[in-house]
């Protein structure tokens, strides 16, 4: 078991991590060396590079100086969290334990452009199978998404759905989805339904029925971690308070995902803010 989980190697997670593993706490970060800034070339507003700087070679410093004070840096996504006391993490593999769990992993990417898909949120869309697969006992469910964690979301519905079906979107199927689910690949156009779901259409005009359509596209971000643990959230935000922990004790949230100023400076003034404060919480504990 480590001290602390965080999910994110940005500025955020980074920050957070040295830290607490410059205070001797046994740190584990998740994720990988993309995030938003992996998309700029061009950085010339953050503190100390008289020349622009690259977001890679930003990344890729920040995850060296972590290493090199101690932190354990693992290349992999979290699929699934659960809280019990203290947080249990899973990647498509394995699951590791620790009481503190810091968010960072950026900014809540947008859901796609179907239509139908903000109409029938509540009332048929969902994006925590563990939140509402409840609501479809015995029901037929589809589950939006191609890769690992659309793969949980529906280990999630099988033992309580009457059928589950993985809508990948014209996508590839890229997670080992067991026969148990039905996979449809065809691209899909539109949701379907009278006041709730009804189903989805595909550009080829046939229909499928389903009663729940759970989105859970690409990589599980920090507000869908979040809805699933019972944070506060506003709207594509995590809700902190001035130590970036939220309403579960114990869990922390940093940078991009908290919303405010989308920059690298205020990342990574949140994850020294939640680290400092973990820290602070751990030796507590410890006393
Ligand atoms: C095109 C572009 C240009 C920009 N230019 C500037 C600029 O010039 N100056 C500036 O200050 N800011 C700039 N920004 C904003 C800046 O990049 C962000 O504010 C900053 O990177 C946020 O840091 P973060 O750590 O919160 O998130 P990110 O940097 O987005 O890092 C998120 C991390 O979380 C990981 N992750 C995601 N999901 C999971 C999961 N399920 N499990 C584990 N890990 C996960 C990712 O792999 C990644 O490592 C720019 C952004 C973009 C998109």
């Amino acid at each position: 078991m480590a001290d602390v989980i965080i999910l994110g190697l940005g500025p955020a997670g980074i920050s957070a991590a040295l830290y607490t593993a410059r205070a001797a706490l046994d740190t584990l970060v998740f994720g990988r060396e993309g995030g938003s800034l992996a998309k700029t070339d061009h950085i010339e507003n953050y503190y100390g590079f008289a020349e622009p700087v690259s977001g890679r070679e930003l990344l890729h410093n920040g995850a060296a100086q972590a290493r090199r004070v101690g932190a354990k840096l693992v290349e992999d996504e979290a699929v699934g969290i659960a809280y019990d006391g203290e947080f249990a993490v899973s990647t498509a593999s394995e699951t590791y334990r620790a009481p503190y769990l810091v968010l960072a992993t950026g900014s809540q990417r947008r859901a796609p452009n179907l239509p139908g898909l903000a109409e029938f949120e509540g009332r048929g869309v969902s994006y925590c199978a563990v939140c509402d697969g409840f609501f479809y006992r015995k029901k037929n469910v589809a589950v939006l998404g191609a890769g690992d964690y659309a793969l949980h979301e529906a280990k999630e519905l099988l033992p309580l759905a009457a059928k589950v079906t993985i809508l990948t979107d014209g996508k590839e199927p890229e997670a080992d989805f067991p026969p148990e689910m039905a996979v449809e690949t065809r691209k899909l156009a539109a949701l379907t339904g009278d006041g709730s779901l009804h189903g989805v259409r595909f550009t080829d005009g046939t229909e499928l029925a389903s009663d729940g359509l759970f989105v859970a596209l690409g990589v599980a971000g920090s507000v869908d971690f979040a809805r699933k643990l019972g944070v506060e959230t506003n709207g594509s935000s995590v809700s902190v308070d001035e130590n970036r922990q939220t309403n579960v004790p114990g869990l922390y949230a940093a940078g991009d995902c908290t919303g405010g100023l989308l920059q690298i400076s205020k990342a990574v003034c949140d994850g020294a803010i939640a680290g400092t404060s973990i820290v602070k919480a751990f030796r507590q504990k410890a006393k």
